[in-house]
């Protein structure tokens, strides 16, 4: 027998213009929250409390949250199992293909990869149509649940999980073994308790979270035009929940922004002895460092800055004809990034002139050793900074989730999927999967299950909510 429920959205025409005002215009980079009078997001929030309620109380969501516990042995086995497949950034491609194969067992239909490598699924609700209805203009909406197939571990990297009582250690067991198995638990109990969502469920694993992935995976879901044969997602996903990691204290809602260069300066080289006072890149680089870092940044919007790598020179008695630096800038703010790589800019200009014009280069005159240094700054990395607002639905869904659980949860600033769809003005948040780890990209990493319910009724819960006002 399938069950389906039904929910009445909102009570009162009050709570209806609510709704309606709250509703994320796609085409616009702020949602139309403004016009919300705060007593009447106190009797929003009741509404959605209720609603909450009800929903947690139906027989087949209770059966659901019965089926986390029941499956615990196999979920851990198959996340122990995914997690054991390499996945650096940019050869996810093994992993998927389990994913692929999982996805499909569980019932999910249209399982396919797109071209960019993400895997994906859909949950159909409770409506058959939902195929041909998407293709149109408008058509249905989904709700979109992710998890990120790939690891920072660099392919050389030994994947051994090793138990120790309760706890599992390993690189990736948490970050994203943890969200991933998440995923899987989700779709299993979508299709054994007979749930039936009033709209469809995308399910996504997606390559490209960590590092220099920079993001590629979600970027080719929320592309502005489509990509190849691939579905035009864009505009057909309401909500996007991300999952990432392990816990359920956490609610990442504002989009840390990042940008990451490389710069490279690069000269003549020569011989230590015989070609002296040809400059030297990497002294022209520390130099651009030395003057780079005394950039003054602000507490709040909290803003920061790295030299990650440095790399040149050939040896000891050369002059390097090549000098590199990987450089990191992170904020809250887009215009504080902005202003320091104004900086970052600035100073390896200065530096490179300055060596370029030095007495000791003009001593040597016109060899051609005496070229000129050049430099060349590349764009490694963007992630825009954004954030959810705090009338949003995804946010009062997700407190209201919270509070019938008994969870408490705090919200978080941080660089995840969600910054893409945040960027665009649209409704999207991180969570953990539950249970608990720690040592996130470190060969230390580890998790720990107890509890792990938790976190998969809190995403259950939160989905179902989203999936009744997708429509
Ligand atoms: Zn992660």
């Amino acid at each position: 027998m399938v069950v389906s429920y039904s929910i009445p959205l909102a009570t009162s025409a009050v709570v209806v213009w609510l709704l309606v005002a709250m509703t994320p215009n796609p085409s616009s980079s702020t949602p139309e929250i403004s016009a919300v009078a705060p007593r009447s997001i106190t009797a929003l929030a009741e509404d959605i409390a209720r609603q909450v309620a009800r929903i947690a109380e139906l027989p087949e969501v209770q059966a659901a949250f019965n089926s986390f516990l029941a499956h615990e042995a196999d979920l851990m086995a198959r996340q122990v199992e995914i997690v054991t497949i390499p996945a650096p950034p940019f050869h996810e491609s093994n992993r998927a293909s389990w994913l692929k194969t999982h996805f499909s067992e569980l019932g999910l239909r249209e399982v396919h990869q797109d071209g960019s490598g993400n895997v994906l699924g859909i949950f159909p609700g409770g409506d058959n149509r939902y195929h041909s209805r998407r293709k149109k203009k408008g058509g249905q909406k989904y709700v979109a649940i992710s998890a990120h197939l790939d690891t920072v571990f660099p392919p050389d990297t030994r994947i051994e999980i090793r138990r120790e009582g309760k706890k599992l250690y390993g690189p990736g067991i948490s970050d994203n073994g943890a969200g991933l198995a998440a995923l899987l638990a989700l779709a299993q109990a979508l299709r054994e308790s007979r749930i039936r969502t009033p709209a469809p469920i995308l399910f996504i694993g997606n390559v490209g979270e960590e590092g220099e992935g920079n993001l590629r995976g979600m970027r080719h879901i929320f592309a502005d035009k489509q990509n190849g044969k691939d579905p035009w997602w864009r505009d057909s996903i309401a909500y996007l929940l991300v999952l990432d990691g392990a816990g359920t204290d956490t609610i990442v809602c504002q989009a840390l922004g990042s940008r990451r260069f490389e710069v490279t300066v690069r000269g003549p080289g020569g011989h230590s002895w015989s070609d002296f006072g040809v400059p030297n890149p990497v002294v022209v680089l520390a130099s651009a460092i030395e003057k780079f870092s005394q950039t003054p940044v602000p507490a709040n919007p909290k803003t920061t800055f790295n030299v990650g790598t440095v790399r040149g020179g050939t040896s000891v008695n050369s002059i390097p004809e090549i000098a590199s630096m990987h450089v990191d800038i992170r904020s809250a703010s887009s215009i504080e990034i902005d202003r320091v790589e104004q900086a970052l800019r600035r100073a390896v200009q200065d530096a490179v002139t300055g060596a370029n014009s030095s007495p000791a280069k003009r001593a040597r005159g016109n060899a051609s050793s005496t070229a000129d240094l050049t430099q060349e700054i590349r764009l490694i990395g963007d992630r825009p900074a954004a954030e959810l607002p705090p009338s949003s639905r995804m946010l009062q869904v997700i407190r209201a989730v919270d509070m019938h659980l008994g969870n408490r949860a705090h919200i978080q600033r941080a660089s995840t999927d969600a910054n893409i769809p945040l960027a665009m003005g649209r409704e999207a948040l991180a969570i953990g999967g539950g249970g608990t780890g720690a040592g996130a990209h470190t060969l230390h990493e580890w998790y720990d299950p107890s509890g792990r319910e938790l976190g998969l009724k809190r995403i259950l819960l939160t989905v179902l909510m989203l999936a009744e006002s997708a429509r």
